[in-house]
């Protein structure tokens, strides 16, 4: 029996779509020489554009549309016209959190034949995994402004920790450390400054991590733990960090592993009852939209994470392993990896190493 996959396609804005379109190519071609699954993929035109028309980013029922999914496919969101506020809260803010993806899953790796910034780094010195809260914490949405222009305008935001948001996030990544070789797991907090929400993350991980003594544990400021990526980076296993430290401390990742358009992500809902949603790292990048020389990689490595996550793990290492044969030759590489190709040749060479055709 040939499994089949429905997939929701949000290609989203700037070069979103360039690069969405191309992981479709890629998928197509991986079902096309396996055989033994298919995605039914359908694509949703939600977005700054929908929003310049519409007044919203996407329909009033547009969760309600995605709901049936296997997985959805997103590109990114963000346009000039239109407040960045604006773009990442009503569409994948509002996915994220409607569908409970709690744990953003973040690996990064130096791919063979990538350079890192980094001096004296080898291919297995980077080897981590950044978990994210995603549903609460600093992005919470809460707070306000008040006397807005006037000079006693106040703005807050609000960070809001949950007892149960923060274990579930913090248990995610305690079972994930133990699945690896390694098995270690940093713990990053701010409970220095950061006297209430942060002192019970930290409480909470206490209590917790008495269950995991399988796992070799060590605590970070979150300050402290940029140094540490950049000087003692094999030092790294996962690391698990509140939604805005996470945040940060993955684009750095990126950029430390060779560029941010390498990156991939996923965005989970463990217990399954929603649809999980994986996407490259990066942004829209109006600096290159347009002009087809878009990084495709962190798309292509995002798709292997969709199909990891739809448990055709075969597909998925065939896609990884074609990934690292792109990268190792260093033949047809984006600008931002030092090549010269386009955005659709980066593609066409990976679906030839997929195909094994020289
Ligand atoms: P960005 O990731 O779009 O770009 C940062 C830099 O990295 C730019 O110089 C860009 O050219 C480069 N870059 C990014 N992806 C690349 C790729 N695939 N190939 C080659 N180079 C690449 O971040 P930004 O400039 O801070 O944000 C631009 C817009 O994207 C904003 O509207 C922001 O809100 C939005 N954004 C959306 C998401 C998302 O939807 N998940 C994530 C980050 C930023
Ligand atoms: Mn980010």
């Amino acid at each position: 029996m040939v499994k089949t996959f429905k997939i929701a396609s949000i290609p989203g804005d700037g070069i979103g779509p360039e690069v969405i379109n191309e992981g479709l190519r890629v998928l197509r071609a991986l079902t096309e020489k396996l055989g033994n699954f298919l995605l039914e993929v359908e694509v949703f035109d939600w977005g700054s554009e929908y929003f310049l028309k519409n007044n919203k980013m996407m329909p009033i029922d547009g969760l309600k549309q995605l709901r049936d999914f296997d997985a959805i496919f997103f590109g990114s969101a963000g346009d000039p016209r239109v407040p960045d506020h604006i773009s990442l809260w009503e569409l994948r803010l509002a996915i994220c959190q409607s569908f409970d993806q709690y744990a953003n899953v973040r690996p990064v790796r130096l791919l063979p034949g990538i350079s890192s910034p980094l001096k004296n780094v080898s291919t297995d010195s980077i080897d981590w995994v950044i978990v994210r809260e995603n549903t609460e914490g600093e992005y919470s949405g809460a707070g306000g402004r008040v006397h807005t222009g006037h000079p006693e305008e106040v703005g807050l935001d609000v960070s809001v920790f949950t007892r149960s948001g923060v274990e579930r996030i913090q248990r995610f990544a305690l079972e994930l450390a133990r699945s690896r070789k390694r098995k270690k797991l940093t713990f990053v907090t701010k409970s220095n400054a950061q006297r209430h929400g942060m002192v019970m993350w930290d409480d909470i991980f206490d209590n917790l991590s008495t269950e995991y003594g399988d796992v070799d544990i060590d605590r970070m400021l979150v300050d402290a733990m940029t140094t540490r990526m950049v000087l003692n980076p094999s030092s790294i296993d996962v690391v698990v960090a509140t939604n805005l430290h996470a945040d940060i401390l993955s684009d750095l990742a990126a950029a430390l592993s060779g560029s941010l358009g390498i990156a991939p992500t996923s965005n989970l809902n463990p217990s399954g009852e929603f649809p999980s949603m994986f996407e490259p790292i990066h942004g829209s990048a109006f600096d290159i939209m347009g002009k087809g020389i878009a990084n495709p990689i962190g798309t292509f490595w995002s798709a292997c994470m969709m199909l990891e996550h739809l448990g055709e793990h075969n597909a998925a290492s065939e896609l990884m392993i074609a990934i690292e044969r792109l990268t190792e030759e260093r033949k047809v590489l984006p600008s931002d990896l030092q090549g010269n190709a386009l955005t659709s040749e980066v593609t066409d060479r990976l679906i030839n190493l997929i195909m094994g055709q020289n």
